[in-house]
């Protein structure tokens, strides 16, 4: 059984992620998170989730491009902080816009007093399906953020804008919980979800994607954000080759081949299911994902590899994009809306 919902919330630190792009930003990131291991920023919410509705649409070719990190600023003028009803049940919402000069960290780390790092992180990754911030920024570019800064975890972005020059247009991203989902994610106007999801991949229950291949050098999978105790199902028919390898790396982990010899492997484990030898049935119970070896937020790492050569799992599962449903159209509109009003206001800081 999949658990079809993704939950926690607080966008997290991809921090791999930055790697690689803004040098500032990677050092920062590094440093400050996790020295180079592996592991995603905390998860905010834990439970469970049920079915969702939600429509999956495929995308027309599939946009892999990975995430982020490079040059975009952020100021900070705090106008309309008042009107963000919708995302705000509280104060404390700044609303900032910037021109690119530099690295996204760099600009960012001048327009803004505290977070800076990990605005830059948690900014990144709301564009890293659409835009690879590493290379497609110029200078000149325009990014614009509404966001508010969250105690012991990584700040909340409610909305934001990207200018690209390349692109010849603004990308747009508004938080927002779906009817069926446990906690809000990101999507653009038009209902379609910023992110994208593997057909067939080996956990539903995530809240985001916070490293992709490509995102660094040294990381050979895929990272999922997710709650302890979250089902890993197998993506294929095959069987397992072998379990808890490497174990103060891997923690608990399972490797499966699939029949057309691929390695499919799944660290970081909580509790297993299968053992070594046995046959398992694609979308059949591997195990619950957890927070175990060199990790240091609950994530489960997925990594395909055959033939000695890593596969990306965003070429190999191929990938789709969630809607939302036709019910959830007119309130997220509003929120859009207001969204749009506050961030239309803000004057840039440089
Ligand atoms: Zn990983």
């Amino acid at each position: 059984m999949r658990n079809d919902r993704y939950q926690a919330d607080v966008p997290p630190y991809a921090l791999y992620a930055l790697l690689g792009a803004s040098l500032i930003l990677n050092v920062v990131m590094v440093l400050k998170i996790e020295g180079g291991n592996d592991a995603p920023p905390p998860v905010a919410v834990l439970t469970d989730a049920p079915a969702q509705e939600l429509v999956l649409a495929t995308p027309s070719g599939s946009q892999a491009t990975p995430v982020v990190d490079q040059a975009v600023p952020v100021t900070s003028n705090s106008a309309a902080v008042a009107e963000l009803a919708p995302v705000a049940d509280s104060q404390g919402w700044e609303v900032s816009h910037a021109s690119v000069e530099h690295s996204l960290a760099r600009t960012i780390s001048n327009a803004v007093d505290s977070d800076a790092d990990a605005l830059a992180a948690v900014y990144s990754r709301l564009f890293m399906w659409d835009l690879d911030l590493r290379r497609d920024v110029q200078k000149g570019d325009q990014i614009w953020m509404i966001w508010q800064p969250v105690e012991g975890e990584e700040p909340v972005v409610a909305a934001a804008w990207y200018k690209s020059q390349k692109l010849g247009r603004t990308l747009q991203v508004y938080r927002y919980q779906a009817p069926e989902d446990l906690a809000p994610s990101y999507w653009h106007a038009d209902g379609s979800e910023a992110s994208l999801r593997l057909k067939g991949g080996p956990i539903e229950g995530y809240d985001q994607i916070t490293s992709l291949l490509k995102d660094r050098p040294d990381h050979r999978g895929m990272d999922f954000r997710a709650p302890v105790g979250t089902d890993v199902v197998s993506p294929k028919a095959g069987t397992v080759t072998r379990v808890n390898w490497n174990h103060k790396a891997n923690g608990n982990c399972i490797e499966v081949r699939f029949p057309d010899g691929t390695h499919a492997k799944f660290l970081h484990l909580d509790k297993l299911s299968v053992r070594a030898g046995e046959y398992v049935q694609a979308g059949q119970l591997l195990a619950a994902s957890g927070n175990t070896g060199h990790s240091t937020a609950a994530h489960l790492h997925y990594e395909l590899e055959k033939g000695g050569k890593t596969q990306d799992p965003v070429e190999y599962h191929s990938t789709q994009r969630r809607e939302l449903p036709a019910g959830a159209l007119e309130a997220f509109a509003l929120v859009v809306n207001d969204m749009d009003s506050s961030l239309g206001t803000a004057v840039a800081s440089r």
